[in-house]
């Protein structure tokens, strides 16, 4: 049955290091999790060391959030800590056919999990920020306990702003993460706060979104410092509020950070 494969062999060595900091070993397993049963140690350390490497290029490699984290430090000392990483159960080593490639133990898994859901819930805010529904396609066939964790987290969060993304999403998922997604629609409609906007007005409002967005954040931040208040006549912040449009430009409508009271400012 088993035919002789010239396996490919590999040699491990951590070169005297005695341990990674809880950062480094993120870092290196949110690395490996692009190449998982495809790629090898020296293609990782490549990706942690920002190589322009033809093959890594091709692969989107540097695509990865941790491409270039390991600047500077050598290709040994780089392999050295990837090595540790398999040394201490975090990664390990199986053959593709003829070669070692990295997989993820259940601890290491476990970690780039996390690490993982918490990158997406990240996305998943920046785009109900900007009103892009296409990142929910990114969603799709992804492991279906790392899309759980993700789906807690958003629960979590009790933002309400992730309603609409999770509509848009829900639409093109299976089943059983339909139904999980219905049911953190729901904890966040039920979620502590006065936002409740639904789909409709969000559309409504897109075009003024998207000028609100056009400001740089620095100066958002100060408009938003910088509305008056009727009810505590003072200059105030405003929470809580939709972008809407207000010709000749777009008003923000929102609680007063002080006292509760609606409050608006219009911009030009
Ligand atoms: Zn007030």
């Amino acid at each position: 049955m088993s035919k002789k494969v010239n396996r490919v062999g590999y040699e491990l060595n951590a070169n005297g290091i005695k341990s990674l900091s809880d950062d480094e070993i993120k870092l290196i397993l949110r690395g490996a999790d692009d190449l998982i049963m495809s790629g090898g140690r020296s293609l990782l350390a490549k990706i942690l060391a920002g190589s322009k490497d033809k093959k890594l290029l091709e692969l989107e490699l540097d695509g990865s959030p941790v491409y270039g984290s390991f600047k500077g430090v050598s290709q040994k000392d780089i392999l050295a800590k990837i090595d540790w990483m398999i040394l201490n159960g975090y990664l390990e080593i199986e053959y593709n056919y003829r070669l070692p490639v990295l997989v993820f133990t259940d601890i290491g898994w476990e970690i780039e999990r996390e690490t993982y859901a918490n990158e997406l819930l990240e996305k998943l805010m920046v785009s109900a920020e900007n009103q892009t529904f296409e990142f929910v396609e990114d969603l799709k066939d992804r492991n279906r306990g790392m899309i759980l964790l993700l789906l807690d987290k958003i629960a979590e969060s009790g933002n309400k702003e992730l309603i609409i993304i999770l509509k848009a999403w829900q639409e093109i998922e299976y089943k059983k993460v339909r139904t999980r997604i219905q049911e953190v629609i729901d904890i966040l409609e039920n979620a502590d706060g006065d936002i409740k906007r639904t789909a409709t007005q969000e559309l409504i409002s897109f075009s003024a979104n998207k000028k609100w967005l056009s400001i740089p954040e620095e100066i958002r931040k100060k408009l938003e410092r910088n509305v008056f208040c009727s009810n505590c006549c003072d200059v105030v912040q405003i929470v809580n509020y939709s972008v809407k449009d207000s010709p000749p430009g777009f008003a923000l409508e929102g609680k007063c950070k002080k006292c509760g009271g609606d409050v608006a400012r219009f911009i030009e």
